[in-house]
């Protein structure tokens, strides 16, 4: 049984803020792992980049979404311990 993740294994976004309800599979079907942000059918919508890289990446987005910068470093700090970025 696929495991449930309340947070995207890559951004580490809520996945019930994901409009799309999540990533897609090659075969269609829903990521339970990942949001549509980062993953679309099979694949990760940004690669060659690092767990860094995908941290500045959030606090940017979130500093566009009127987040406060202080807050949105706050959140992004556990990007860096998601699935996606674990060796
Ligand atoms: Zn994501």
């Amino acid at each position: 049984m696929e495991k449930i993740y309340k947070h995207c294994q890559s951004c580490g976004m809520p996945m019930k803020r994901d409009e799309l309800g999540g990533g897609t599979n090659s075969d269609g079907s829903k990521s339970l792992m990942y949001c549509s942000h980062c993953f679309q059918d099979g694949a990760f919508t940004r690669t060659n980049i690092t767990a860094q890289q995908m941290q500045a990446f959030c606090i940017e987005k979130m500093v566009e979404m009127k987040i406060p910068r202080l807050f949105a470093r706050f959140f992004a700090r556990t990007v860096p311990h998601l699935e996606r970025w674990k060796n």
